[in-house]
C-alpha cells in the first residue's frame, strides 16, 4: 500500500518511494498483455491548504504482443506528472493512496500494443514478417489486425 501520515504531514513534506508487487497493478482483464515488473513509484507528498498535493512519477514494465506483427515485445509504462490532490478535511490519520496512484498508470495503459510505430506488419499474402524482410508474393501489409479481423466480417 501506498500511504502517509497526516500528522507527519503537518510538520513536513513526505517522499514516498518504494515498489509494489506487479498484482498491485490488478490489469482489468486483458489478453493482451501482462504486468511483468513491479510498480516503482518516486512522489512527494506537501500540505497545502485544505489538503496534500502529491506528485511524482510511477512506473511498470507490462509484456505482450505486437497487434500488428505478433512479435513478443516489453514495454514500459510509466504515468511522470502525477498531481493529485487529496481532501484532509475529515481525512483519517493515515492516507492511502494505493488506488489513485493505480489509476494514474492504468490511465496510460496503450490500447494495443506495437513494437514500433511504424511497424510494417505481417504480410497478408504469406504472413511473413515486413519488419524482418521485405516481400516478393505481392501481398500487402496486413496493418493493424483489429481491422483485418473487422474485414473478415465485412463490415
Ligand atoms: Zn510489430
Ligand atoms: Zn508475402
Amino acid at each position: 500500500m501506498i500511504k502517509f501520515s497526516v500528522s507527519r504531514l503537518d510538520k513536513e513534506p513526505i517522499e514516498l518511494k518504494g515498489t509494489e508487487d506487479k498484482e498491485f497493478i490488478a490489469l482489468p482483464e486483458n489478453d493482451a498483455y501482462t504486468v511483468v515488473a513491479p510498480l516503482e513509484y518516486a512522489l512527494t507528498a506537501v500540505k497545502i491548504s485544505g489538503g496534500a498535493l502529491i506528485t511524482g512519477s510511477c512506473r511498470t514494465v507490462i509484456s505482450g504482443v505486437c497487434g500488428r506483427c505478433l512479435e513478443e515485445l516489453e514495454q514500459e509504462i510509466s504515468a511522470d506528472d502525477i498531481e493529485l490532490f487529496i481532501d484532509l478535511e475529515d481525512a483519517p490519520e493515515e492516507i492511502d493512496i494505493s488506488d489513485d496512484i493505480r489509476e494514474e498508470l492504468l490511465i496510460n495503459l496503450p490500447m494495443n500494443l506495437l513494437c514500433d510505430e511504424d511497424c510494417a506488419g505481417l504480410c497478408s499474402e504469406c504472413g511473413n514478417n515486413l519488419n524482418k524482410k521485405s516481400c516478393s508474393c505481392g501481398g500487402k501489409s496486413s496493418g493493424s489486425l483489429a481491422w483485418s479481423a473487422l474485414d473478415d466480417l465485412n463490415i
